[in-house]
């Protein structure tokens, strides 16, 4: 279950929270924004259990309001999150309880079903631990129909709901347009909270119109105990750097085994830069991304990111601040041969556009990255 106690960090955040929790200030609707895995859903939920509490708004744990909220099952505790799905072609369940089971538009399979009961398990035990699915997720425009009609009611227990879309970012084609009226205006009883991590691609009303809360990167500190926690201890250091501040990133990046895949891409770099030979890159790339897995592509992208910013902050000799500490001795000797500063930052332009049409255009993993080099072998000696 979530409590105070177990929000990491967050001082700031937590202090205008409780001031509008207090205040009872609705009328507008929150946005939590911050990086995956750093704690928004933590906090959303934080915030339900004080707004719906039945012992003065503390979030105690203990009325039957919060204990139903720790189970998910609240009737005023609306959650929505992006969810795969599979089997679409066995309609059978609707996944969310305010969806009603008679005239709900918004049907899926039972492995659909069991998808969004795990995430919803996973989230329980550990609020911070990023879920990840077979299949890409979204927020269907059905469920959010079913949302709409389920707000426009009104409360089922007391007088007040709490409303949680997460991952706003994710909602389908057309449905952002549909909750906007929502964002807009939230209903009186109701406190309605929104989460991203990509507030770059949200609609400007839809930013506009929100009070927004920005979380804070976590203290190293702080992710070494959450992750001590977890019973991983010893060998930390890179997945905190690693992090950027973020737990749930920090965790995700233990139990993919970064090391090791950062390990293989950096020897596909280092040999790029040093031995020039743009056949030999293509070649390797070709045999990395032979079968791709979505989930481990993305990770690509993340660490061969932090691996060029790692060379590039080596130009301005800051040492101290790689992320990739453990093989420093290898990332200088790479650094003293590695394209221009100005390069560099052409480099992360064309990382950047890789991931996207990776990610957003699904262009295969092979082509998004031989491509990206190809560009890279273009770029090198500029200056
Ligand atoms: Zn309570």
């Amino acid at each position: 279950m979530v409590t105070v106690k177990k929000i990491l960090g967050q001082t700031k955040p937590l202090k205008t929270i409780d001031r509008i929790i207090r205040l009872g200030k609705r009328g507008q609707a929150i946005l939590l924004t911050g990086c995956p895995g750093i704690g928004k859903f933590a906090m959303a939920v934080h915030m339900a259990y004080r707004f719906l509490c039945q012992d003065d708004n503390k979030g105690c744990g203990k009325c039957s309001s919060c204990r139903s909220i720790s189970n998910f099952n609240h009737p005023d505790f609306l959650l929505v999150f992006p969810f795969p799905n599979i089997s679409p072609e066995s309609k059978r369940n609707t996944v969310f309880h305010f969806s009603d089971s008679v005239s709900s538009g918004a049907r899926y399979s039972n492995e659909t079903l069991d998808e969004v009961n795990r995430f919803l398990a996973e989230k329980s035990a550990d609020p911070y631990r990023i879920v990840s699915f077979s299949k890409k997720g979204n927020i269907p425009v059905e469920v959010v129909k079913d949302l709409i009609r389920a707000i426009s009611k009104r409360p089922m227990l007391g007088e007040r709901r709490a409303v949680v879309v997460c991952d706003i970012d994710q909602m389908a084609f057309g449905a952002a347009d549909l909750f906007l009226k929502t964002v807009e205006e939230p209903p009186e009883d109701s406190l309605v909270i929104i989460t991203s991590s990509k507030t770059h691609v949200l609609l400007p009303t839809l930013l506009s119109r929100t009070l927004k809360i920005p979380l804070n990167p976590v203290s190293y500190d702080l992710i070494k105990s959450y992750l001590e926690k977890q019973g991983i201890d010893g060998s930390h250091d890179f997945y905190i750097r690693f992090s950027s501040g973020s737990p749930g990133l920090a965790l995700k990046a233990y139990e993919d085994d970064l090391v090791e895949r950062r390990d293989k891409l950096w020897k596909i770099v280092a040999e790029f830069i040093e031995k020039q030979s743009l056949t030999n890159t293509i070649e390797a790339l070709q045999r990395r991304y032979q079968k791709p897995d979505y989930d481990a592509v993305r990770n690509d992208f993340n660490i061969l990111e932090k691996i060029l910013r790692d060379i590039y902050i080596l130009k301005f000799g800051l040492e101290k601040k790689l992320i990739n500490i453990d093989i420093k001795d290898r990332i200088k000797t790479v650094a003293r041969v590695a394209p221009s500063t100005g390069a560099l930052r052409r480099w992360f332009k064309i990382l950047a556009k890789a991931s996207r049409v990776h990610g957003v255009n699904n262009v295969s993993a092979d082509i998004a990255f031989i491509g990206m080099f190809i560009e890279f072998w273009r770029m090198k000696d500029l200056h």
